[in-house]
């Protein structure tokens, strides 16, 4: 019997940062870890620090020169700025130690890819991964290095014949979808506010796969102001049938929480108890369609004290089939470390419904259609574009 699960962590990952006013801040990251471990989420479990990836990792996905570009601008920051590689903008300003930090996120899922394919252990969890904007030629998006990419093209170097890979981020998975678009083993699947209203600006329901891997690319574009239950439903009615269809032997799931309501960059209204609940799907998704082996990546996520902390510690305990109830309230150890390092106050609960709420109702795709939501008519054009390819209806089932 494999080990349940095991997480990537260790506090060099809190490296990865573009310096004081930057979004993606570091310290989510590190309250993240502070909140799994006052949780017992890392206990009895293998906690892997990966090192750094080395440049031939690296190349099975990204180009020589710009790999070179990214260690140039990480030794020599001040002269380092590559703007037609994406290195020195504002999204990713270069920082000393750049190549280093974004290569251990790589190693991470490289290494997470490893112990669920050799069988190590069913799960794995790469909380620091999941940047998926990150292009073989250059940097996007926060994201320098595509370890979500690297992982799953390790996969495909061991033979692996098909891997899913399912990304909830609020953003678009541009990186991985472009990286594997003419790839029939690789399905990837985005949903995500849709690009008329949201970086990267991309992610249609048109968009389908390359020439011989037709419906090996799905996208959900929805709309801003989308809710807890409209967004499950649209997982709900598009991933699932398709990822089940398509029998991957690994699933890889992303898990950017920006899709939160109190995100500052994204327009989505998902709280903590939805994110919750979509992990939950995935995470049955994968001992229903792929073995149980399962590679969970975090990713955006700039709401670094409301948002991502419980989000992913959410991940990791699920990960254990542990799970904490939304319920559950903080422990005050971790409030005290939180109000200390950010000068904030925590959030005082693991779910962010108010108590006494009904629990969040997923309206199934069989009870019908509603042509007068956009977030269904959204759902509809994926399904319409999609699920002919895989032999199924777009209207029923
Ligand atoms: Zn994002
Ligand atoms: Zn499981």
């Amino acid at each position: 019997m494999p080990a349940r699960t095991c997480v990537i962590w260790g506090p060099e990952f809190t490296r990865y940062d573009f310096g004081d006013g930057h979004p993606m801040a570091p310290i989510r990251i590190d309250l993240t870890a502070r909140l799994c471990e006052s949780f017992g989420v890392f206990d009895g479990i293998e906690v892997i620090d990966p090192g750094v990836a080395d440049d031939d990792l690296l190349a099975t996905v990204h180009d020589r020169d710009y790999i070179a570009a990214v260690r140039r601008a990480s030794e020599d920051p001040e002269h380092g700025a590559d703007p037609a590689r994406g290195l020195g903008t504002e999204d990713v300003p270069v920082f000393r130690g750049m190549h280093e930090a974004s290569a251990r996120l790589a190693a991470g899922t490289r290494i997470a890819a490893e112990r669920v394919w050799t069988g190590a252990t069913e799960h794995a969890v790469n909380f620091t991964g999941g940047m998926h904007h990150a292009m073989p030629d250059r940097a996007s998006g926060f994201c320098v290095y595509n370890d979500v990419a690297i992982g799953i093209q390790w996969l495909l170097d061991q033979g692996v014949e098909r891997v899913a890979y399912v990304d909830v981020d609020v953003h678009h998975g541009d990186g991985v979808e472009k990286i594997f678009w003419d790839d029939p083993r690789v399905l990837t699947c985005s949903v995500h506010q849709n690009g008329r209203t949201l970086f990267p600006g991309t992610g249609w329901p048109g968009d389908i796969g390359g020439a011989g891997a037709e419906g090996t690319a799905l996208n959900v574009a929805l709309p801003p102001g989308t809710t807890d239950s409209q967004w499950l439903r649209a997982i709900q009615s598009t991933v699932g049938q398709v990822v089940r269809d398509f029998a991957p032997q690994v699933l890889v799931t992303q898990h950017g929480c920006d899709s939160h309501m109190d995100d500052p960059l994204a327009h989505l209204a998902i709280s903590v108890d939805a994110q919750r609940y979509a992990m939950d799907v995935l995470h049955r998704l994968a001992h229903e369609a792929a073995g149980g082996r399962w590679i969970a990546v975090g990713g955006g996520g700039d709401e670094v004290v409301q948002g991502v902390p419980r989000s992913w510690a959410h991940l990791g305990a699920g990960s254990r089939h542990e799970p904490i109830h939304v319920s559950t309230p903080t422990p005050q150890a971790w409030r005290d470390q939180v109000h200390e390092l950010t000068d904030q106050d925590a959030p005082t609960r693991m779910g962010d419904l108010p108590p006494g709420e009904w629990p969040i109702w997923v309206q199934p795709w069989e009870m019908g259609y509603n042509p007068h939501s956009e977030v269904d008519r959204a759902i509809m054009a994926t399904r319409q574009s999609v699920f002919p390819l895989h032999g199924m209806d777009p209207y029923f089932g």
